[in-house]
């Protein structure tokens, strides 16, 4: 029930109408008998300052923030947590004081997905990331705080370097090296123990996970894909077929939500309400 004292949150994305935000944040609030209401915000590239600043006018108590707007919004923030400035990208805000708190609560996403699928069993073990925007990003530093060595393939490589860069300063510890886009072989994957979508690929409207990768999947791998949707992506079905263990990005989505739940409402995200309503 909304009332005259709800306090208000959404999801500032352009397209956003695909959003599964709104539905799992809307029964957290309702589990905990919350007087909280999320609704999707279609914000198009051009109106996000007036759009951050109507977050503060009118009393909104956060956002979230997805594709394409990410990066954007970053020079809007009045604080940004460390996580979010290394990574380049904000996915929550929270509204403090009239002042815009910028986090990524992707990188905890991640590590919750992959934490619930495998225990620890993946910390130290390589992994394959492919693609380098900005799920990437939170990808690579979620595996590297599991000291796991990583190699980015990415379409655009002087993107993977950058990552690769980003990489080494925040865990200079953990091997991390690019390899051209070429190189999506079964001599690459051969020896990772995770293999990870990280494009957009496999999203509806997009192009496909190349077959050369898809092709060199085994039973000896984890795949995880960020992408995620009603259905299974076609990448994570060709995976099981092939025997390996799949992660999919419905569980990174929980992950990430449950994180900025707590970030808005200083409680723990009833996490069974929130995963029910994403069942497939
Ligand atoms: P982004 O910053 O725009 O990055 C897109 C990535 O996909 C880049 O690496 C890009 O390569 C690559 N790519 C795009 N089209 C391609 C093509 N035709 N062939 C090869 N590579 C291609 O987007 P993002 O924010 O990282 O989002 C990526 C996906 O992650 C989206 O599906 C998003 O919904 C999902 N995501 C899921 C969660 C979750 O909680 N499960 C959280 C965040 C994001 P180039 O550098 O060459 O352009």
């Amino acid at each position: 029930m909304i009332t005259g004292t709800t306090r208000l949150l959404g999801i500032i994305g352009d397209p956003v109408a695909h959003s599964l935000s709104p539905v799992m944040h809307n029964a957290g609030f309702a589990a905990l008998g919350l007087d909280m209401a999320y609704v999707p915000l279609h914000v198009a590239a051009d109106d996000i300052p007036a759009a951050l600043n109507g977050l503060v006018a009118l009393g909104f108590r956060g956002a979230n923030v997805t594709v394409p707007h990410k990066g954007a919004v970053l020079p809007f923030m009045d604080w940004l947590h460390d996580d979010a400035r290394l990574v380049q990208a904000v996915n929550t805000i929270v509204v403090d004081d009239h002042r815009l708190h910028g986090y990524n609560t992707d990188i905890e996403g991640v590590r919750y997905a992959l934490a619930q699928a495998c225990g620890d069993t993946l910390v130290g073990q390589p992994a394959l990331i492919v693609g380098a925007g900005g799920a990437a990003r939170a990808v690579a530093l979620a595996l590297a705080r599991m000291s796991m060595p990583l190699t980015i393939v990415n379409r655009t490589a002087s993107t993977a370097q950058r990552l690769v860069d980003l990489i080494q300063t925040a865990a200079p510890a953990v091997p991390c090296r690019s390899l051209p886009w070429v190189d999506l072989t079964a001599a690459t994957t051969a020896g990772q123990r995770l293999i990870v979508n990280a494009t957009t690929l496999g999203m509806e409207g997009a192009g496909k996970v190349p077959a050369e990768l898809v092709d060199t999947l085994t039973a000896g791998h984890v795949v995880f894909d960020v992408v995620y949707g009603h259905a299974e992506t076609e990448f994570l079905r060709r995976a099981r077929r092939s025997g390996a263990e799949t992660v999919d990005g419905l569980a990174m989505l929980l992950g990430q939500a449950a994180s900025a739940f707590e970030l808005w409402t200083g409680q723990r995200a009833p996490l069974e309400a929130m995963r029910r309503v994403l069942v497939r």
